[in-house]
């Protein structure tokens, strides 16, 4: 997609923080984090949403990096969470599906 900041973040037309990447998936750091440790994991390749998706590989992948960094990183031994904003009310703002991976300090529930 031409206009997909995130397409052009996995192509690196724009740079960024990037923590891991593969053929599929991209991992680099939210530029406004919400807590010490904030991931963006994304496909590279576009899709809108968690909703668009046909081939359930696609999550997989998602969630399956994200696993491999978060021990990567040593997340696992005090927790983490994972989160995929999904549509307007959702409270999804970037139009390229994205997984959130947070930690580095005790999250609230619920969620606002
Ligand atoms: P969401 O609100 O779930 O769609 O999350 C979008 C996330 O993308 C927000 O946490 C933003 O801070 C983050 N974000 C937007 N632009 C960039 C960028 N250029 N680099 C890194 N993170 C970004």
């Amino acid at each position: 997609m031409d206009d997909c900041i995130f397409c052009k973040i996995a192509n690196g037309e724009i740079p960024s923080d990037f923590v891991y990447q593969d053929d599929e998936v991209a991992v680099f750091k939210d530029v406004n984090p919400q807590a010490p440790v904030h991931l963006l994991v994304i496909p590279k390749k576009h899709v809108k949403s968690a909703a668009e998706v046909s081939d359930p590989a696609v999550f997989s992948a998602l969630v399956g990096r994200a696993v491999e960094v978060a021990r990567k990183l040593g997340l696992d031994k005090d927790g983490y969470r994972m989160v995929i904003n999904t549509g307007e009310q959702g409270g999804q703002t970037v139009p390229h599906l994205h997984l959130h991976l947070l930690a580095g300090r005790n999250l609230g529930w619920p969620p606002g």
